[in-house]
């Protein structure tokens, strides 16, 4: 095995976390909500336009809230692809949700909003969009459906931090929307997130759900006078380490995004040729989507093509992995969810697709990727 492996994801730091770690530390308040989690807050809404932003611990997290707010009684349906993380299902299945995965685009590898429509019944709840890459859905024809139909809209926009839809920050467009800090993830915490609440409607019960249902927030806000036990809801508020950790993220999300969104078109640049000649599929981003460069992937022939390729670059020291087993195909997804026709592009995309290592601060090796990867597909 070389020595000089390159990593799939190597965490990127700005340098100021301690020092804002070591304030948090100072100023003696280490629980929730405290500076630097408003620093983050406040952050999230000016960038986002967003009516309310929460840090979460997680995305997962913040999916938990989202189905909490839009209120899924046994028996309800989201729909959702099946091309995505566990953690967009689960968050439904745990207030006893019934996921119903509907087929890609493949294009995009988003979900296909075409076949949105055909996928409700009366007892259809939400639909659920993930931006797969950052880069994003059909959002127009989304919220369209979901007006007609008076459905909630919860974006998954956990890999999709500082990405727009025709200029708009996605995880706003829906009623609410998921971010992820989580170390993989363009913006991170370690683990983190942060629920985006767009439809004022959910907000002050988002701040219950968070405070373990709890009126805490309207306490501290001297709005009233003691706080009691409300409404359900659970601890979803991260200390301030994290949040003085993430501020140090938030300053540098511009250049951090520039300097991924760098990376990734060296490699479209350089997979050109293969894919002139044949050997692979290029991300393909649609008009109107500005990405963050969350991750770059390729597309080769056949599950056959593409274990081949990754065994050959491990053999070199390249760490490129494939990504999600389609949920409606896992042994939890059959037992909570269904499918909504046939998910044809699902499971021929998911067998095909390979990620390349993307870590800010990569240089000399992305050359080697890209000579390794010539040769592994050539
Ligand atoms: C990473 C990810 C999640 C989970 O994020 P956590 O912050 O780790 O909980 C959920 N959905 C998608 C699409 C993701 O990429």
């Amino acid at each position: 095995m070389s020595t000089n492996n390159i990593p799939f994801n190597k965490p990127y730091m700005t340098g100021r976390e301690l020092w804002y770690i070591a304030q948090a530390h100072t100023n003696g308040h280490l629980a929730g909500d405290g500076m630097f989690t408003k620093k983050c807050h406040a952050w999230l809404e000016a960038r986002t336009g967003a009516h309310k932003a929460l840090l979460t611990h997680s995305c997962t997290a913040s999916l938990d809230m989202a189905a909490m707010l839009a209120e899924i009684q046994p028996g309800d349906e989201v729909i959702m692809p099946s091309y995505t993380f566990v953690s967009t299902a689960n968050a439904f299945v745990l207030r006893g949700g019934v996921p119903v995965f509907v087929d890609i685009r493949p294009d995009t590898l988003n979900i296909d909003e075409t076949l949105i429509e055909a996928a409700i019944t009366p007892r259809t709840k939400a639909i659920v969009p993930v931006h797969y890459a950052g880069v994003a859905c059909e959002m127009d024809a989304i919220m369209n459906i979901a007006q007609r139909h008076k459905l909630l809209v919860i974006e998954d926009a956990a890999q999709a931090v500082m990405s727009t839809y025709n200029g708009k920050p996605l995880g706003t467009i829906g009623h609410l929307g998921a971010y992820s800090f989580h170390e993989t993830k363009n913006i991170i915490s370690g683990e983190g997130g942060a629920l985006l609440v767009n439809d004022d409607r959910f907000a002050e019960r988002a701040e219950i759900i968070r405070e373990k249902g709890t009126n805490r927030s309207q306490f501290f806000r001297g709005q009233i006078d003691k706080y009691t036990w409300v409404d359900i809801g659970s601890s979803y508020l991260p200390g301030e380490v994290i949040a003085a950790f993430l501020w140090a993220q938030m300053e540098e999300a511009q250049s951090i995004t520039q300097k991924r969104l760098d990376i990734w078109h060296r490699y479209h640049a350089a997979m050109a040729l293969l894919e002139d000649a044949g050997k692979l599929r290029r991300p393909i981003i649609p008009e109107g989507c500005q990405h963050n460069a969350h991750m770059y992937y390729i597309l080769l022939d056949s599950l056959k093509k593409r274990t081949e390729v990754i065994a050959q670059l491990k053999a070199q020291g390249v760490n490129a992995v494939f990504h999600y087993v389609p949920l409606h195909s896992s042994p939890a997804g059959k037992k909570y969810g269904r499918s909504s026709g046939e998910l044809r592009h699902t499971g021929n995309l998911s067998d095909r697709l390979l990620r390349l290592p993307l870590w800010v601060g990569m240089d000399e090796a992305q050359d080697k990727v890209i000579e390794q990867l010539q040769q592994a597909v050539g």
